[in-house]
């Protein structure tokens, strides 16, 4: 079931929108919709940027994943998910995951970072553009950048350890509030 190349694939950068209703695929993303990331649920797996792309196939829809890190845990369970949303409503579904190019936290789409910070996980910040420059700095970027409070919005924060409930977040603590809090980190 997991290919890891889906050859000659132009996969796009950055956050996706909903496709038009005349766009191919159209109901295929909107059904999906409902398929959440299993690490943080009020994140559909667009908002949070992993799911790529929708293309038809022969005999099946080809569902193209980017798990946020090499290795991720939860990609099993997002490949039985979409299955199981897409199965129930008809479709017969093939789900690929593809490691290139490399899953970024600017990935996650504006209401999605919203999102985050009504669940209270401090959004990531956005990285520069440079790939080079992405890798050298992210694990040190969380510490250089002020990181707002979600409960409280307080720029008086500290981290408290870098690798908190997941290795994608880094643990906060509020000085203001005296909340702990997570911080999706950018990478
Ligand atoms: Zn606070």
């Amino acid at each position: 079931m997991v290919n890891t190349a889906v050859a000659g694939l132009a996969l796009p950068h950055g956050p996706l929108a909903l496709p038009e209703v005349h766009e191919p695929g159209y109901a295929i993303w909107h059904l999906l919709e409902s398929v959440c990331d299993p690490e943080i649920p009020v994140l559909s797996l667009r908002d949070i940027g992993v799911l790529r792309a929708v293309l038809p196939g022969e005999s099946a829809w080809r569902i193209v994943i980017t798990p946020t890190y090499n290795g991720c845990p939860a990609i099993s369970q997002m490949q039985d998910d979409i299955q199981s949303c897409l199965h129930q409503a008809g479709y017969q579904a093939e789900v690929m995951t593809c490691l290139s190019p490399a899953w970024s936290s600017d990935w996650i789409t504006e209401p999605g970072k919203q999102k985050l910070h009504a669940y209270g996980i401090a959004p990531p910040h956005a990285l520069s553009t440079s790939s080079n420059e992405k890798r050298i700095t992210w694990a040190s970027a969380s510490t250089q950048r002020t990181v707002h409070c979600p409960q409280c919005g307080s720029a008086n924060t500290t981290e408290t350890s870098h690798f908190g409930s997941t290795a994608c977040k880094a643990m906060y603590t509020c000085l203001s509030c005296l909340e702990p809090f997570d911080y999706f980190k950018p990478y």
